[in-house]
């Protein structure tokens, strides 16, 4: 065993131990309270009034999440992880106790309600691109049951990983439809759960953004993976078919054109900057981390179109290389993650186009002046 194997295994179990300790997880909405809170101030209380009630309700989460830590890993862990989903999902039958009334189990028939089907569906999707491309088994690599709630509170705006489980609103039918339709919202929000029993990013600033960007990335992979499509066919929006027809605007976000995903009377701009010249300073969203993540989305983009065929293949190999290699810090930058993927790239791939077109990637979002490989560890 070389040194460096070596000081990548203690960096391996010192990360899971910290993984743990850090069970207390961040409290990851898919919609940022920076659009809710606009939302909230519309002057149609149809459109304002729910979103007052998610904007409370999401504070009030992540309060708690700093205070306490959630509930331990279920106990019923498979003594072998298995190639196959454990999913049961409940019907919340709108309250706020979780997990609510559980409506079907793993390998049960499709019933009537349409969120169950989908997000039973799209639990077993997000299991899928993980075992398939990664060779990872379950959200933990280790056969986590995959649990989700339907129809959470009333009219809730949201969907949420909650350290444990996934939680998803109905919308309120106005602004935001039910958020168990686009896969990649429910894939994005399990992401979180990988992020969490990895690398452990913190929710704030730049690594925080790192940590949404990682979601958004895998989030959109799903998809892609499920409809088959190459990165030149993808829509890379996040988000699509969220939005009632009522808003201007495709998605929440644009990983292919940062900023451009709605531009809408009530919702606002779209507040994503594609490269770091745009970058925002800002205290909200802990200190943005839904809005700088365009940054390393856009970043994922250049890198998986500039590669060409499936992005989950070869980009995506070197995303989830470092998510989850051991050397990537909780408190990670841009430039730290960027020069991880490059080091990735060429652990891989050599000397080959995989590594060019990382590095050119960065390059096309204002982070340059990465280190050559050779012993960019
Ligand atoms: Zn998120």
């Amino acid at each position: 065993m070389d040194a460096n194997t070596n000081a990548r295994q203690v960096r391996q179990v010192r990360q899971a131990r910290l993984a743990r300790s850090h069970r207390r997880s961040a409290f990851c909405t898919i919609v940022p309270p920076h659009v809710l809170d606009k939302l909230s101030h519309a002057e149609d209380a149809s459109l304002a009034e729910p979103a007052r009630r998610t904007l409370e309700h999401d504070a009030l989460q992540r309060t708690r999440r700093r205070i306490t830590t959630v509930r331990g890993v279920p106990a019923a862990r498979a003594a072998a992880p298995s190639d196959k989903p454990r999913r049961t999902l409940y019907d919340a039958q709108h309250r706020t106790s979780l997990p609510g009334r559980k409506v079907r189990g793993e390998g049960d028939q499709a019933g009537r309600d349409d969120s169950v089907n989908r997000a039973y569906d799209g639990l077993g999707a997000t299991f899928e691109l993980f075992l398939k491309a990664y060779g990872r088994r379950s959200i933990d690599d280790s056969g986590l049951p995959l649990n989700a709630s339907v129809h959470y509170s009333e009219d809730y705006n949201n969907a949420f990983w909650d350290g444990e489980q996934m939680v998803f609103g109905d919308g309120d039918g106005e602004v935001f439809l039910d958020f168990t339709i686009p896969v990649d919202v429910m894939a994005h929000e399990l992401t979180h759960g990988v992020t969490q029993y990895t690398a452990n990013l913190e929710y704030f600033g730049q690594s925080g953004a790192l940590n949404e960007s990682m979601s958004d990335v895998f989030g959109s992979l799903v998809k892609q993976h499920v409809l088959g499509q190459s990165a030149e066919e993808a829509d890379w929006l996040i988000g699509a078919g969220l939005l009632t027809d009522r808003v201007t605007g495709v998605a929440l976000r644009s990983m292919k054109a940062p900023g451009t995903a709605y531009d809408d009377d009530v919702l606002g701009k779209d507040p994503q900057p594609g490269t770091m010249d745009d970058y925002v300073r800002t205290s909200r969203d802990n200190g943005g981390v839904h809005i700088n993540s365009g940054i390393p989305n856009h970043a994922f983009y250049l890198a998986a179109t500039a590669l060409g065929g499936n992005a989950w293949e070869r980009a995506g190999q070197i995303w989830y290389d470092v998510l989850t290699g051991g050397d990537l810090a909780f408190d990670a930058q841009f430039a730290d993650f960027a020069q991880l993927t490059v080091a990735a790239a060429h652990a891989r791939y050599g000397e080959g186009e995989e590594q060019a077109a990382v590095r050119e990637a960065w390059a096309g979002v204002g982070i340059t002046d990465l280190r050559a490989h050779v012993g960019a560890r």
